[in-house]
């Protein structure tokens, strides 16, 4: 793995109400082999070429340890914006994994967005954490189907993967959930999709399930994700075109309908589901306690 030179790993200090309450972002990795069709982090703004290829930022742990203990506001790490902390370097190099042993030692929480079941292995350091602060553990899930998600995710495991590793780190008591983002339009957003997606989660003991029924699209992003409509869902590019236009923003037709049903399976089986509850649900108790303690 090549190595790329980082002044500083993590960035922000305001509780973030609009992404799980993180205060703090960690990038430990830069670009992601995961080959996601709809990666937003491929587009011009993130200046990130060569994407699929990972790299490592050079020092990362020792930059991580002297920002973790020095930073005078101490809360939730929130790491898997721009690239998937468990991508495959991450067994070899264990970056990952060293910085959440740094994230233990000096008392911060964390929250983990990834579609790769590696996480299971850091359930002990989850744990750990957990003890002292807050934790939630987020797998995205788009496609309930293993053989759509191949098409659309084709480099990572498999969502029956996923739903096994949810199972896993809820059965150790790790604060688990499913991002449910992108559902894309005219592949992913069919009623049958998202309710299996939210009672295959439920059944593996994902407590709370964050959606989003739709995709964003832009520059060099959008090409992509063009090029792949034309390999594996020939015409859908033209219909995308024809619907969304240049919006940044492509809405599924059936967000309204789908937004209903979802709500309505959601509160039978006690998933919590709105930001600002998901974020209560797992930050409220070392809100109050702990966090003010520091
Ligand atoms: S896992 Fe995330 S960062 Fe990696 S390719 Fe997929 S969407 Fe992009």
């Amino acid at each position: 793995m090549d190595y790329l030179k980082a002044k500083t790993i993590l960035s922000g200090y305001k509780e973030n109400k609009e992404w799980f309450g993180i205060n703090y972002n960690m990038n430990i990795y830069k670009g992601c082999s995961h080959g996601c069709i709809y990666c937003d982090s491929r587009s011009e703004c993130y200046r990130v070429d060569d994407f699929d290829v990972v790299r490592g930022k050079e020092n990362a742990l020792a930059i991580i340890d002297r920002e973790l203990r020095s930073k005078r506001v101490k809360g939730v790490v929130g790491t898997g914006a721009m690239s998937d902390p468990y991508n495959p370097m991450e067994s070899i190099y264990e970056l990952t994994r060293g910085a959440l042993k740094g994230i233990q030692r000096y008392g911060y929480g964390i929250h983990i967005s990834t579609k790769s079941p590696l996480v299971v292995r850091d359930i002990d350091l989850l744990s750990a954490i957990a003890k002292k602060a807050p934790v939630l553990v987020m797998m995205t899930i788009t496609s309930a189907d293993d053989v759509l998600c191949r098409k659309v995710e084709p480099y990572v495991s498999p969502s029956s993967e996923r739903f096994k590793a949810i199972k896993q780190l809820s059965d150790a008591g790790i604060p688990t959930g499913v991002l449910m983002m992108p559902i894309l339009p005219y592949i992913e957003d069919s009623p049958e999709n998202i309710k299996e997606i939210v009672i295959h989660a439920h059944a593996n003991g994902a407590k709370v399930i964050y959606p989003a029924f739709g995709v964003t699209l832009r520059d060099r992003q959008r090409q992509w994700f063009y090029d792949h409509l034309d390999n594996h869902f020939p015409g859908l590019k033209e219909k995308y075109q024809r619907q969304f236009g240049e919006a940044y923003s492509c809405q599924s037709p059936n967000a309204k309908q789908l937004w209903q049903m979802f709500e309505a399976l959601c509160k039978e089986l006690g998933i919590v589901y709105k930001m600002e509850e998901i974020i209560k649900s797992y930050r409220a108790p070392f809100d109050e306690v702990q966090l003010s303690f520091f």
